[in-house]
């Protein structure tokens, strides 16, 4: 039987002044009909995160002698960020002002406040996860804050600034559902992003469930809403600002994976991985970090000290 089916006449709706009520809608529906978000897909092979075997994490020391894409970014007057606009908490817009805010586009201005003097002078690229890189290395943009994990492949593609972020790749589910952890998804439907170490984490530690691959991850809190995956994976920081939105959803289970969040930039530009990771360390040591974390993720439980920097040379 279908869940809901058929005919549903609203109920007559009195207006004002009118005599006779008449029925405003008609809707015929079924959620069992309803179609997927548009550029899902049902996955069946995701290629596999090899196991780390590099120090990604690790990167310039800061410095404050300015080189050519600094004195670029200088001369153009602003910081052209990749960013996404539908990740609630770290980089959304403001329902009333249209305003993109969040976690990351504060990082993003505090990044154009020390090379600019104004937090202002920023202007956003939006981007899906599978454009990060490609943004990077074509020059589209000067840096990408989006959530972006470190990886030894994604690093041998772009530059990484320190650890801004150290998310951890959990489960979301409805409070009443059975899935506590990894161990109950056989058999069941995860969603996830295309082209994100979520994906691949689901398909590594839980290659009995069927994976619903989507383009964002609001089309993940949407199936979830309409029953049509039983579970969404990617980072907490992500799936809180899901939880957020629905009291119905809940995180679950242990830590699938560590997801340290760094700033994408291009190979070429050192002094410009240098003049960010500066930032970053200023902010964890003036108290900036942890104002921005207790703002925007204190969903997410007490505040963590700033992730510790790490360099290379
Ligand atoms: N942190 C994960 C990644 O970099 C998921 C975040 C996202 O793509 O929005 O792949």
């Amino acid at each position: 039987m279908r869940a809901v089916a058929g005919l549903v006449l609203l109920a007559a709706t009195v207006v004002a002044g009118c005599a006779t009520a008449q029925p405003l809608v008609q809707v015929s529906a079924s959620l069992t009909t309803v179609p997927l978000p548009s550029g899902t897909a049902v996955v069946s092979r995701v290629p596999g995160v090899p196991v780390e075997s590099c120090d990604a994490t690790a990167s310039l020391r800061p410095s404050t002698v300015s080189g050519p894409a600094v004195q670029a970014i200088r001369q153009r007057g602003r910081l052209v960020v990749g960013i996404d606009q539908s990740t609630n908490l770290m980089s959304f817009r403001d329902p009333v002002s249209g305003e993109l805010q969040g976690f990351d586009v504060d990082i993003a201005r505090e990044v154009a406040r020390d090379l600019l003097g104004d937090p202002g002078k920023v202007e956003f690229r939006l981007l899906t996860s599978p454009e990060r890189i490609s943004a990077v290395q074509d020059g589209a943009v000067d840096i990408v804050v989006k959530a972006m994990t470190i990886t030894c492949a994604r690093a041998e593609q772009i530059a990484f600034s320190t650890v801004y972020l150290d998310a951890h790749q959990r489960l979301l589910v409805p409070k009443d559902s059975p899935i506590e952890g990894p161990g109950d998804l056989a058999g069941k439907r995860v969603c996830s992003q295309v082209e994100t170490t979520s994906l691949a984490t689901v398909a590594r530690v839980a290659p009995e469930a069927t994976l619903l691959a989507v383009q964002n991850w609001d089309d993940c809190l949407v199936a979830l809403q309409q029953g049509q995956t039983d579970a969404v994976s990617t980072d907490d920081s992500i799936l809180a600002g899901m939880a957020v939105q629905d009291p119905n959803l809940h995180l679950v289970g242990p830590s699938l994976e560590g997801e340290p969040y760094g700033i994408g930039m291009n190979k070429s530009r050192e002094d410009l991985v240098r003049a960010v990771n500066g930032t970053l360390e200023r902010i964890s040591q003036d108290g900036t970090w942890l104002s921005l974390y207790r703002r925007w993720l204190n969903v997410l439980g007490a505040a963590p000290h700033p992730p510790e920097p790490r360099y290379r040379d």
